[in-house]
């Protein structure tokens, strides 16, 4: 068997992974990366819109800074997030962003000169000041009070991601593409490394190493429609609750985001929005500004989804064979801005959709977009319960969104905690020895062997994509935008059963190598068990906080439910064990109104009031 040796384990090559790993190559360590694709090809590749960071340089960003950023994080995540965290992650973005200038991505810049934007449908004439020409310039996103979306028209994270991966093959980082980490080496303290599996000759490796860090992304795929690519299945986070040690935050927030084009869920950016795009019903109506007087078709989007399917629901969705649907119009904003800023989102409805969406609405419903909870990490990044194991980017609940995330604040978090959390992991590194014990790995191979040879040997009833599409709509259809005791109840008791099913897989195909039915097998029960904890989440948080929505609990109860859910797994168990924790340490805002939404509050200190 191969064993590779190394300082630092970076479970995936997305944004996150990569940061970390070019902070540990800089500072002379040792690092393996593994993906599942080739890391280009990761996720991060498709983000559009941009990343934010208080800069301040266009004439709409003007006055902005760290401040601000910090106010509107925390207000978007419904006063959910860690407020240390939001103010490290604030202050540290603007030196992010001109750091990845620096390293080479092509962000635009001020031009000077008269322009034209707009904004909820306005239209706003400003000067471009002369002495602010050639800095990063920003877009408008949603939950924002100034522009500081920093983009590359809507490449954002394909020229980012370009970027780093040309930054960590410079500094030397080894990349194990096509192999995916199956589970981790600990001895109940201390975390040694993974054991993973080839995807190309289904081999299973052994990788030791003194600091591991779990960037594996987002689990939209566990979901029916969703915006993610079809490697996002949360197999970072079985990884962590398989070890029944390392809890899961807030696995029950889960975003949806308003524009993913109908039927393929591909997503088109909020930038779409946020330069000025509108949102109409069957009768050409725009009605956000009747549910959303002041911030409109960019208030945050757990709103804006729940303001459209709400209007869907009131009969002005637009009937198609695929589902009912809403418009995004982006007309008005003309064919050279629709051509150079918002390229990406033309192509898209030209190759998918087969419309020119110069002249032509695109077909739009909200979609499974993000995932807030993850491997829940302290303020450096390292997960609880394991020395040596660390978490960031989309996989970790850091935790910077509690709620609800703002548009702009995903991207920005793969780079800044990549910078911090990888800080953090070189000094942990420095002057570390860990003791490692090897019998745990050969005891890890065993049973990864021994899973393998039952799926090949055993020919079960159940087949693996049946029980995966099922897992899918019940997430879908039960675990949604609106929730309610009863259907997250029923949701749970099905996901239970599927549970015990896939302990009963027969698989079509016995190739050993590049067989993606046994992949999906090795991979299915986990992902149930993750479905499991959003579910049971949701089922337990008797209130309504950012876009964890229930129709029978529709306040916000600070008084009861100011705190973070904390999922365990424990061997052999059938659902997972929830504990809590507070929301944050420190208060540095208070609870108080978003200024958006509903606005529904029962406050910390007073339980005879209710707010509306
Ligand atoms: C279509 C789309 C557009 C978006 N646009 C924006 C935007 O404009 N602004 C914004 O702020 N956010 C945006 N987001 C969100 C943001 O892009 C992601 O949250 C972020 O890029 C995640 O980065 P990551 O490094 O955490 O994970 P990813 O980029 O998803 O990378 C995960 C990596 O983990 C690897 N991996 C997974 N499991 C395993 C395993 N078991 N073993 C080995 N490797 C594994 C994968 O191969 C991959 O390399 C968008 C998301 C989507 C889906």
């Amino acid at each position: 068997m191969q064993t590779f040796y190394t300082d630092l384990l970076c479970i995936g090559g997305g944004l996150a992974g990569e940061r970390v790993a070019v902070e540990a190559a800089q500072a002379g360590f040792d690092c393996i990366i593994l993906s599942l694709v080739p890391p280009r090809r990761s996720h991060s590749c498709a983000a559009q819109g941009g990343m934010q960071a208080a800069l301040g340089n266009c004439a709409m960003g003007e006055g902005d800074n760290p401040d601000i950023h910090f106010e509107d994080t925390v207000k978007g995540s419904d006063w959910g997030c860690d407020q240390e965290v939001a103010r490290l992650f604030a202050d540290t973005a603007p030196i992010v962003m001109r750091e990845l200038a620096f390293w080479g991505v092509p962000w635009n810049r001020v031009v000077p000169g008269p322009a034209t934007y707009f904004k909820g449908g306005q239209k706003f004439e400003v000067y471009e000041k002369e002495e602010k020409a050639g800095l990063i310039t920003a877009r408008a996103f949603g939950g924002t009070a100034k522009w500081r979306t920093c983009y590359t028209s809507d490449g954002t994270g394909h020229c980012v991601l370009y970027t780093l991966d040309s930054k960590v093959l410079e500094l030397g980082v080894k990349i194990h593409d096509r192999v995916e980490a199956l589970s981790l080496i600990h001895d109940g303290e201390n975390c040694f490394g993974v054991v993973a599996r080839s995807l190309r000759t289904g081999e299973l490796l052994v990788y030791f190493a003194k600091a591991v860090l779990i960037a594996t992304g987002g689990y939209g795929r566990l979901y029916k429609h969703t915006t993610n690519a079809v490697i996002n299945q949360g197999t970072g986070l079985i990884l962590a609750l398989d070890t029944g040690i390392v809890p899961l935050g807030n696995m029950e927030a889960v975003q949806f985001h308003p524009t993913g084009i109908v039927p393929t869920d591909i997503l088109v950016t909020e930038g779409c929005r946020g330069d000025g795009g509108t949102l109409l019903d069957k009768n050409g109506y725009r009605f956000m500004p009747d549910y959303e007087p002041e911030k409109a078709e960019l208030a945050s989007r757990d709103v804006v989804s729940r303001r459209m399917t709400e209007h869907m629901r009131k009969g002005f969705g637009v009937k198609s064979p695929y589902g009912e649907h809403l418009w995004l119009d982006i007309r008005h904003l003309g064919e050279k801005h629709i051509t150079t800023k918002l390229r990406e989102v033309y192509d898209i409805c030209q190759n998918f959709l087969g419309i020119n969406p110069v002249h032509e609405l695109i077909p739009v419903r909200p979609t499974q977009h993000y995932s807030m909870g993850g491997v829940r990490t302290n303020k450096d990044g390292a997960a609880y319960g394991l020395k040596g194991l660390f978490a960031a980017g989309e996989a970790a609940c850091w935790d910077l969104h509690g709620f609800n995330r703002l548009g702009g604040n995903s991207l920005a978090e793969t780079v800044v905690a990549g910078r911090i959390v990888g800080a953090k992991i070189v000094e942990f590194l420095k002057g570390y020895e860990v003791d490692i014990k090897t019998q745990y790995a050969t005891a890890e191979v065993k049973k990864q062997e021994e899973r393998i040879n039952e799926l090949k040997s055993k020919q079960g009833r159940e087949n693996v994509y049946q029980l995966r599409n099922e897992m899918q709509e019940i997430m879908m259809e039960k675990v949604g935008i609106f929730r309610n005791e009863k259907d997250l109840q029923e949701a749970v008791n099905r996901l239970q059963e599927l549970l015990d099913r896939s302990k009963n897989l027969g698989l079509v195909s016995d190739g050993i190598g590049a067989n993606p039915e046994l992949a999906e097998a090795l991979r299915l029960p986990g992902m149930i068990k993750v479905a499991l904890c959003i579910a049971y989440g949701a089922l337990q948080r008797k209130e309504s906080r950012g876009a964890h929505y229930r129709e029978d609990y529709p306040y916000r109860n600070d008084k009861e439910w100011l705190n973070r859910t904390l999922a365990y797994w424990e061997e052999g168990a059938d659902l997972p064990t929830l504990k809590y924790e507070p929301a944050s340490k420190v208060f540095y805002l208070p609870p108080g109104d978003r200024g958006y939404g509903e606005g529904k509050v029962i406050p910390k200190d007073d339980n005879t009031e209710e707010k509306e």
